[in-house]
């Protein structure tokens, strides 16, 4: 497994990481999860990703309980949580990015991961109803606590956490150190552009990416329908369903053009969809998702691909999906 510092911290991530969104407590059984994390695990993976809103917390729930079980070494292994979505049912204070919220979400999220700190803490959204100074007060004072070594952003414009590390150097506080922005061969502008200042700055960014196969859009699955056992067909994603095969027609029809390439090279569109997204040194983990042991066994195969992907071959894959990517 190749390792990556996050961003300007001292933090060692490993460069294929494994999350837990639409899968744990929802679209699988709590055996196939345990064998997931193993699977992830014994090939090198030391980053598991998670959120109080996946599930309903019911994905950090079964996470908590494999790690707990598996006898792994605390120390050797990051997990993460991230607050915003919250619980609807708590009412106003049940969700955001104010005092309350961050606190009481962190706390709940240690007591399902099974977990006395987290890794690394992600307000999971910007939160327009609460000022940018008291989440990173309330995020300083987690790490202050030892309940949270690293904290960041997922989905924040490149103007929002500009303006949460100026706040925090202004008034001496950890500031955010990386972002979890989606990123893959089809959404790439956020990443490569829009952030492209904050990376060299004084606090740095590193960056856990997610969906680098845009959803399973770039596994080819969907190129011939929706399969019966894939996420697109669990109840509740009909939303996500309508998004990667209405919406995102014009992405979708380029996949057999980029599975040609991979063809090419010797390997799977899969692998090379996750490679793709290794082969920018601005991304410091490539968060891999997996309904099943198989997908993820193939996709730890991405390092492998890595070698080949010389400017040629990149510059051919831009050339192909620019007009479609955004
Ligand atoms: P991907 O884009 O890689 O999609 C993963 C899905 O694609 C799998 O669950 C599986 O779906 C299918 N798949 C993966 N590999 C293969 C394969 N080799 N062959 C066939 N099908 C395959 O990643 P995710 O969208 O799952 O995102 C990864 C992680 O990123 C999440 O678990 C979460 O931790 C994080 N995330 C964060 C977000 C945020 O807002 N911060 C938002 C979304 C994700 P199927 O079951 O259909 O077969």
């Amino acid at each position: 497994m190749l390792h990556r510092r996050l961003g300007k911290t001292g933090l060692q991530v490993s460069a294929l990481s494994f999350g837990a969104w639409v899968t744990f407590g929802n679209q699988i059984g709590d055996d196939v999860a345990r064998e997931l994390l193993h699977t992830a695990y014994e090939g090198g993976i030391n980053f598991f990703d998670n959120a109080e809103g996946y599930a309903d917390g019911q994905a950090e729930i079964v996470m908590g309980r494999i790690l707990k079980a598996s006898g792994w070494a605390r120390g050797s292994y990051l997990v993460s949580s991230k607050v915003f979505f919250g619980d609807a049912y708590k009412g106003p204070n049940g969700r955001g990015l104010s005092r309350k919220h961050v606190i009481e979400a962190c706390h709940a999220a240690l007591v399902r991961l099974q977990v006395d700190h987290l890794d690394l803490f992600f307000c999971h959204r910007p939160d327009p109803d609460t000022p940018i100074g008291e989440t990173c007060r309330a995020m300083h004072d987690l790490i202050a606590q030892g309940k949270v070594l690293y904290w960041g952003t997922s989905e924040w414009s490149a103007a929002e956490i500009a303006a949460a590390q100026r706040f925090c150097a202004a008034h001496n506080l950890h500031s955010p150190v990386m972002e979890q922005p989606q990123y893959n061969l089809f959404h790439r502008r956020r990443l490569e552009q829009e952030y492209a200042p904050l990376y060299d700055s004084d606090a740095g960014l590193g960056t856990t990416i997610w969906s680098p196969l845009a959803t399973g859009l770039l596994t080819g699955k969907y190129n011939a329908g929706v399969p019966a056992d894939s996420r697109l067909a669990v109840k509740g994603l009909e939303w996500l369903r309508d998004r990667v095969t209405a919406d995102q027609k014009p992405k979708l029809d380029l996949v057999p053009a980029v599975a040609e390439i991979a063809r090419e090279l010797g390997t799977t569109l899969p692998r090379l969809g996750v490679a793709w997204c290794l082969a920018n040194p601005r991304v410091s983990t490539v968060i891999l998702g997996a309904s099943k042991p198989a997908q993820l066994a193939e996709n730890l195969g991405a390092l492998e691909v890595l070698p080949k992907l010389t400017p040629e071959v990149l510059d051919r894959l831009d050339r192909l999906t620019r007009q479609a990517a955004t």
